[in-house]
């Protein structure tokens, strides 16, 4: 029997049951539970029905929310899965990790007068409850396509194409499928056997998925372009900024993608660095996430901003949850020197205070002032490896970002999508930059 602890979010909207928040700091489980039969339906209640929803609107897939939000006030959960499906390939994800409050729910009329309705709940509840997958029976077209990187734009690219009768081969330089909801986005957010079903359903379906397959280093685009019919690029933004301080180079300093690289991935072949202090640089979900999957590893965490609580880009409800956990805030707080010991070890982090004028983070002079802690975690946003692109055939920005016109590459039957063309997004508009390639591709090639 799990611990529940109840959190009211409004006096109208569904209670969502969480994990107990001194027994979750201990463990990677899921925080949040799916609604209840009966919280569903009675959450679905409070759709008005809109004659012209705005909601819609909100989502960037355009999902028929209020059809779907009938079909579960009927009890036909098996309808409201497809009403989703047609739009959206990973709803069990998206349920979880969009950032509904500024997406669907910002735009739900009774969010005007009170609470939003609980979309993003309500869709995860008809993911995790519907019967879902079925084989995908259709005759085979015979035309290849190569989909470079397994994360949400390749994974809704291949759906797409199979649906078609494409025959798929996906190549994925790790020894895992995902990308970052595998590797980045903590289990406690988001079960990774979520992940594994929608691979496994895949390969059930005739994907085919190459691990260990650095495209631009053991195998290259030319090289694919010669065995496929056309190629789908969504190789993500995976390498990490840093903020060029003095001492960034000194043991105890990573990238929070290292930091949950290692805990997600390999946390049974990589030892993490040992520590009892970190401070996490950075307010964003990245951010959230190495510092609570770091006080789940029994360190107390300050997370340093130099923004304030009202700029904090994190999705609330993790920042809520990481106060919960006891991580601490240090807003308007600017790292200038990461401080050091005679064996350069992490001893702390030299800081300034600052203030906000006119959006611009300005220095406050004479406040400075040292903060202690023996692991510094840098969370401050990622651009594109330029690996894929070793043999410069594609065209990409000055940011490294590659170039589309409408998610074509200047290469012929080359596409592109998801933070490999946007930079770091989100989940949903990955999977729609993947659907949409996927439905290009199949125009072209038909
Ligand atoms: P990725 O998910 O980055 O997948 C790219 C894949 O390509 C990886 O598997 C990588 O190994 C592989 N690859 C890279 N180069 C090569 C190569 N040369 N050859 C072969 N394979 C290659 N978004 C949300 O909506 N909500 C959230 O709560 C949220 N939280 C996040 C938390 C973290 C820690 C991070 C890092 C991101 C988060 N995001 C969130 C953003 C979201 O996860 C990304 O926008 C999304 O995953 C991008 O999908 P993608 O398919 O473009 O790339
Ligand atoms: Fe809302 Fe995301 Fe679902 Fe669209 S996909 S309805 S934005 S939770």
């Amino acid at each position: 029997m799990v611990d529940v602890e109840i959190v009211v979010i409004n006096m109208n909207r569904v209670v969502i049951k969480t994990q107990d928040k001194n027994k979750r700091i201990k463990n990677f489980d899921e925080v949040s539970f799916t609604l209840s039969k009966e919280a569903a339906i009675k959450e679905a209640n409070r759709c008005l029905n809109c004659p012209n929803p705005n909601c819609m609107k909100g989502c960037p897939v355009n999902i028929r929310i209020p059809e779907f939000i009938q079909s579960i006030k009927n009890d036909d959960l098996e309808l409201a899965n497809k009403i989703i499906r047609d739009a959206n390939n990973l709803p069990e994800i998206c349920g979880r990790v969009c950032p509904q409050e500024s997406q669907c729910e910002k735009y739900c009329i009774q969010g005007f007068k009170g609470e939003s309705v609980a979309i993003g709940a309500l869709e995860r509840y008809v993911a995790d409850n519907a019967k879902n997958k079925e084989l995908i029976n259709v005759k085979k077209n015979g035309k290849k396509v190569a989909i470079i990187g397994s994360g949400p734009s390749g994974l809704s690219c291949a759906y797409e194409l199979i649906k078609n009768g494409f025959d798929v081969t996906i190549y994925e330089s790790l020894h895992k499928a995902g990308g970052v909801l595998t590797y980045g986005i903590p289990s406690f957010r988001l079960p990774k056997e979520l992940v594994q079903n929608i691979i496994d359903d895949l390969e059930t379906n005739g994907v085919k998925f190459i691990y260990n397959a650095i495209v631009g280093k053991n195998i290259l685009l030319s090289e694919l372009q010669k065995e496929y019919d056309a190629i789908f690029i969504g190789t993500g933004a995976g390498l990490p900024k840093f903020m060029n301080i003095k001492n960034e180079t000194a043991n105890g300093v990573f990238s929070a993608n290292e930091i949950l690289t290692r805990i997600n991935l390999m946390s049974d072949k990589t030892p993490l660095y040992e520590a009892s202090n970190a401070c996490v640089i950075g307010g964003g979900n990245v951010a959230m996430d190495a510092a609570r999957s770091l006080r789940r590893m029994g360190m107390n965490v300050t997370i340093v901003y130099r923004r304030n609580e009202e700029l904090l880009p994190a999705r609330k409800e993790e920042y809520v949850h990481a106060l919960e956990e006891g991580i601490k805030f240090d807003f308007l707080t600017l790292p200038k020197e990461v401080l050091i010991d005679d064996d350069n070890n992490v001893l702390g982090l030299k800081v300034i205070k600052t203030k906000i004028d006119d959006d611009k983070v300005v220095e406050l002079s004479g406040t400075e002032y040292n903060l202690g802690c023996d692991m510094v975690v840098m969370a401050l946003g990622t651009t594109p490896a330029k690996l894929i692109n070793s043999e410069e055939l594609l065209n990409v920005s000055d940011k490294g970002l590659i170039i589309t016109d409408d998610y074509l590459t200047n290469i012929n039957n080359v596409y592109a999508g998801g933070d490999a063309i946007t930079g770091s997004a989100t989940v949903i508009k990955a999977m729609e930059a993947g659907k949409k390639a996927a439905i290009k591709i199949i125009e072209s090639l038909s």
